[in-house]
This record gives C-alpha cells, structure tokens and sequence, in this order.
C-alpha cells in the first residue's frame, strides 16, 4: 500500500488554502463541511470566497504566498494554477512537517483527498493512490448509487443506541444478529419511508421486548419497459438485496441479469389464455411462502406495478396477512414507447391532457367512456390493444374522431428490437397487418402521434 488511509478530525482546526479561484473554492467548501476553520491565502478571491470572507467565515490572507501563512496549520492545501507557488507551499510545508495536499499533482502532494460516498457519519473514500483517478470516480459513481441514502439515518441511530444495544445483547452473536436484523428489517424500512420516529420506536422496541427473527418482507418492483437503463436506483437496489425474485414474463433478461446472482428467480408470468385468477393466487401464495421464512422478496413487474399491472391487489393481499412491503415505481410502457418514439405524450398545440387506457378485451371496451375518448386534442395510450384495433379505431370515429387522426403503435418499446407503425387511424389496423406488430406493444392515438415522423431517434420505424 503507497498511502496510509486516514479520516482526519478537522472540527475547529485551522487550515490553509493557498489560491482564490473556484479549484480552491471548492476545496473550501469541503473543509468546512468537515468543520475546519479554513484561511485562504491569495491576491483576490473569486466571487463566493470574497463573499464568504465578508461574512467571516473564512479568513482572507492578502498577497503571495509566504512560509509564515502556514503558522497554526494542521493542513495545507495548495490549489493555485502556479506550479511554482504550489511547489513552494509544499516545501515549506514539508519544513515544518504539515502534510500537504497540491491539487491534481500527486507529485507534489504529501496527503491525498480520496473520492468519497458521504452516507455521514458513514463515509466511504476511495482512492486510486493518485494513479488513475478517473477509475476511483467511476467506482464512486457505481457505489453511490447502490447505497441507499438510508444509510446515514440508520448509522447514527445505531450510534445513538450502541451503549443500550452492548447493555441488552452482551454477546457478541447475538449483537451481529441484530445488526443484521437493524440493516435487513422494519427499521431501515421506516427510514427509507422517512419516518425516523417510526424507525426508533421499532428499534426500541426490538430492545425491550425482542425481535423476529424473521424480517422478510416484498418489494413491488416496476421494472421498466425493458431497457435496463430505466430502472431506477432503488429498484436496482432493490435487485442487489433480493433473496427470491417473483418475475413477469415483460421483465426483460437485461433486467433481470442485474440482479443478485444468488437470487432464486422464479417465473410467473400470465400467459394469454391461462386462467389469470389461479396464476394471481399462486403469486400471492409464493410471496407469503417466501416472505414467511424470513426471505426479501422482489415482486418484479414490467413498467409499473400500479399501471395494469395488479399491484394493487397484491398489496391488498400482503397488507391482510401482516407481510411489509414497499414499492417502487417503474416507469410505464407509456411514458417509455412516448419518449423512445419521440412522441411528446402533451403538447402545446396538440394536446392537453393524456389517458392510460386497456383495450384488453370486448368487455373493457363496453365499460369505456367512448365519447370522452373520441374527443380531440388529447392523447391516448392503450396498453393491450393489439388484438383489437380494428374495433378500437372503428368506435373511435363512430363517437367523433376523426379518421385522419395519428396514430403510431410501439412494438417492444425502449429495446433494440424496438419498430413503430404510424399512420392515419382510419388504416390503423392494415397497417398493423401488413407489418404484422405483435404484443407488447403500445398505441398511442392522438394529434402528438404525428410528431413521432419528425422526432424519432431511437430503433426503426416501419411504415
Ligand atoms: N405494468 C405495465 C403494463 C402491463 S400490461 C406497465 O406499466 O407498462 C401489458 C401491456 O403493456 C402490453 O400489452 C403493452 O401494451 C404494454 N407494454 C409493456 N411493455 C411494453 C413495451 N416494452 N413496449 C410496448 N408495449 C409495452
């Protein structure tokens, strides 16, 4: 190891910072977040630092750099465009045994700043010991968004608890299980859920009274509609902690391959024509089994769970047998096959309001409001249609829709083999034919589908 790795108590220690530009800007305002009382040394100051100097917290050192500003320092930091001045911080400062960091010049520096994930009081620092520091920014990158900001909530209650948690559980197993309980269970849920107080009335009474041993609970993941990079981070996170992964057949294999490795996954994906009551039941049945012995349980649902995706009846389901749960939202195959057709889904000129809308089958139809829809100015997406848009079409211009109307359908929206159709709704479902558009797919009928011709970036499009 080149560096030794160190987190230095700044709090109420004088640091200098030699340079007034914005390099040295920042670097100032690091230290003051770690408490240091910071002089900066320079001719002038940019804009916030003179700013910050008016209002006394800094202390500014007109003029060249000398020795003598490195008096009471426990710190330097040289942050000028000079290497001369720098290389003279750093001597002098090596005189006098100050460590000293020189910006951008691990040459010359004989402390490093690392790259850090601040989840305070837990910071994580990463260093490359100055030889490739675009890498230990990309690892900070990876790491910042697998950590839940949950973290630092829960590492200072933890603190905050520690005396009474080494008095209640004095052996040591028994206190690792119980962290593992604190990380794992309702109390990091409640912070995720920002309810501290929740969060520390479930951790004292898990010292009072015990805890369960057993904290599964489910995850209603949205997946996306397929293109991994529209996953979010917690759903991500999500993936990474997973024990068992309940997935539909629309969660795509690029998701899925993000997930932890060791994750059981099993398939439960409705197929057209099963009978969707049973297949719902056995869902319902595997989440509670798994939950039950204490697994996390990622319930994971192409798009949204709430979007026609009855994630609704699961959590009705779940909240009856006492099972926790969270959900995160995913983004619905609307908003994707909108923006990777490059289909505004509002517009100005075009259209004020939009509808989700399923066409599954004749019986959803009757129970649509077929005048609302046929009015223009308005956009609609159907989820489900495909099998039915010779009907579709024909009872929107039967209650005012114009047949002239745009239309653009989105077969496998947001994945590479993405194709869209668009053409007037009175050819909607020859086209269809002729371009023989299979499930999933997404229509989209309104004035904006006409934009899809001009603003198209992404994958084909047919017709
Ligand atoms: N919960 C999902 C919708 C489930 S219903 C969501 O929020 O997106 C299934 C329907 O969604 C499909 O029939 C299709 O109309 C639409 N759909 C889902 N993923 C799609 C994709 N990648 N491309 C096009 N349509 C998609």
């Amino acid at each position: 190891m080149k560096l030794f790795p160190i987190f230095a108590d700044l709090q109420g220690r004088r640091v200098l910072v030699v340079g007034g530009g914005s390099v040295a800007a920042r670097k100032v305002r690091a230290l003051q977040e770690a408490g240091a009382e910071v002089r900066v040394g320079a001719p002038d100051l940019e804009p916030e630092l003179a700013g910050q100097a008016a209002d006394g917290r800094i202390v500014h050192v007109p003029g060249r750099f000398e020795a003598s500003w490195l008096d009471d320092a426990w710190l330097v930091v040289a942050a000028t465009d000079d290497r001369e001045v720098n290389a003279a911080v750093d001597a002098a400062a090596r005189e006098r045994r100050i460590f000293c960091n020189v910006v951008d010049d691990a040459e010359l520096s004989s402390f490093q700043v690392p790259a850090i994930v601040d989840r305070s009081p837990l910071v994580l620092a990463i260093s490359s010991s100055g030889v490739a520091p675009v890498l230990a920014r990309r690892l900070r990158e990876r790491l910042e968004s697998l950590l839940d900001h949950a973290l630092g909530p829960l590492a200072e209650l933890a603190a905050r608890h520690r005396p009474r948690i080494r008095a209640a559980l004095p052996d040591l197993g028994q206190r690792r299980r119980f962290y593992d309980w604190l990380l794992d269970g309702p109390v990091a849920g409640w912070l995720r859920q920002q309810q501290p107080a929740q969060a520390e009335a479930e951790l004292q009474q898990a010292l009072d009274r015990g805890w369960p041993q057993q904290p599964g609970s489910v995850v209603l993941v949205g997946a996306g509609p397929g293109d991994p990079g529209l996953l979010t981070l917690k759903a991500l996170r999500a993936l990474n902690e997973a024990d068992v992964i309940l997935h539909d057949r629309l969660a795509s294999a690029d998701v899925l391959a993000l997930a932890r490795r060791d994750a059981d996954r099993i398939s439960v994906g409705k197929l057209p024509g099963e009978n969707h009551d049973a297949t719902q039941a056995r869902i319902h049945a595997l989440m509670a089994e798994h939950a039950r012995v204490g697994r996390r349980v990622v319930r994971l649902k192409g798009g949204d769970a709430f979007i026609f995706g009855r994630g609704g009846e699961e959590l009705e389901f779940l909240r009856e047998q006492g099972i926790r749960y969270e959900v995160v939202p995913g983004i619905t195959a609307a908003l994707a096959c909108a923006a990777y057709a490059g289909i505004p889904l509002t517009h100005r000129d075009h259209a004020q309001s939009v509808r989700l809308v399923t066409a599954h089958c004749r019986q959803d139809e009757d129970t649509l409001d077929w005048d609302g829809l046929a009015r223009s100015h308005q956009t609609l997406a159907f989820y489900m249609g495909v099998g039915q848009l010779e009907r579709l079409a024909e009872r929107l211009v039967a209650h005012g829709r114009a047949p002239d109307t745009p239309f653009a359908l989105v077969e496998n929206g947001s994945r590479p083999e993405q194709r869209v159709v668009a053409g007037k709704l009175a050819d909607m479902a020859a086209l269809a034919r002729t371009h023989q558009v299979h499930a999933p797919a997404l229509l989209i009928v309104g004035e904006v589908a006409g934009l899809a011709d001009k603003l198209h970036w992404f994958g084909s499009t047919a017709g």
